[in-house]
């Protein structure tokens, strides 16, 4: 079985739209939004996944009185390996990006959903979105085409032992089918990746860099501030296409 986020209550969050960031910003994707995640950043833009009633993680937009929480039984809906895989196929495209949340967390039911997707359609590309703590096993390594890795820099307010684990990061950046995406809030934060590629060995031309952001001026701010330096220092810019496409809603 997998546990999936949800649009609204008992509608899983499969969908076909445009792939917003990464690698593959711009292809028409079906997305698959696992819920759960294994970290707890304060702006994240899916805490549906996570952001439990009655948990002590702070968010953004917290306000007095009223903490950024939800409910699980809302927000999640269990489906098996077959359900998903029958929905994907209903919204049709030349990839699939399975997402969350953190999807490892859910590694063996999810190595099966691939499998049984590349079964009907063995030129289907598989993406997978992770924040790199869980590592993946050598047969996720070889099923995915790509994982879209980020890691967390500390504006995302994780432990650092939680987040930035050196084994999972190398498992990845020995993976060709890997890429990693830092979102960024200040030059500053350009210092930190640095750091972190020579720490954990990332290697340089993998590296692209996202601005944090879930509305459109606050997107296009912190690229006039940091695309030039991202790219005098050899990464590659990610925008976020789908929030000025749909705003920050969730199916998109
Ligand atoms: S790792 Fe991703 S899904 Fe998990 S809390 Fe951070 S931003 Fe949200």
């Amino acid at each position: 079985m997998l546990r999936l986020a949800v649009t609204e209550p008992g509608t899983p969050e499969i969908f076909r739209s445009i792939q917003g960031e990464g690698r593959s910003a711009g292809e028409v994707r079906t997305f698959v939004r696992l819920s759960g995640c294994n970290l707890h950043c304060t702006w994240c833009d899916t805490p549906y996944t996570w952001n439990w009633h009655g948990t002590k993680w702070p968010h953004e937009k917290d306000r007095p009185g009223a903490p950024h929480k939800f409910d699980p039984d809302a927000e999640t809906i269990e489906m098996s390996v077959e359900e998903v895989a029958e929905a994907v196929e209903a919204l049709p495209a030349p990839g699939v990006v399975l997402t969350g949340g953190e999807p490892l967390i859910q590694e063996a039911a999810l190595a099966a959903l691939i499998a049984r997707l590349k079964r009907d359609n063995p030129a289907l590309l598989i993406e997978v979105e992770t924040n790199g703590t869980i590592a993946p096993s050598a047969a996720l390594g070889e099923a995915v085409d790509l994982f879209m890795v980020s890691p967390k820099l500390a504006h995302a307010g994780d432990r650092p032992a939680l987040a930035l684990r050196p084994a999972p990061l190398a498992a990845f950046a020995a993976l060709d089918s890997t890429w990693f995406k830092f979102v960024v809030r200040e030059p500053g934060d350009l210092d930190e990746i640095a750091a972190l590629a020579e720490r954990f060995g990332i290697p340089c031309e993998r590296i692209m860099v996202m601005p944090e952001g879930t509305d459109g001026a606050t997107l296009r701010t912190r690229e006039s501030l940091l695309r030039g330096p991202a790219e005098a220092a050899g990464y590659a810019w990610s925008d976020r296409l789908h929030i000025h496409l749909y705003g920050d809603t969730r199916g998109t």
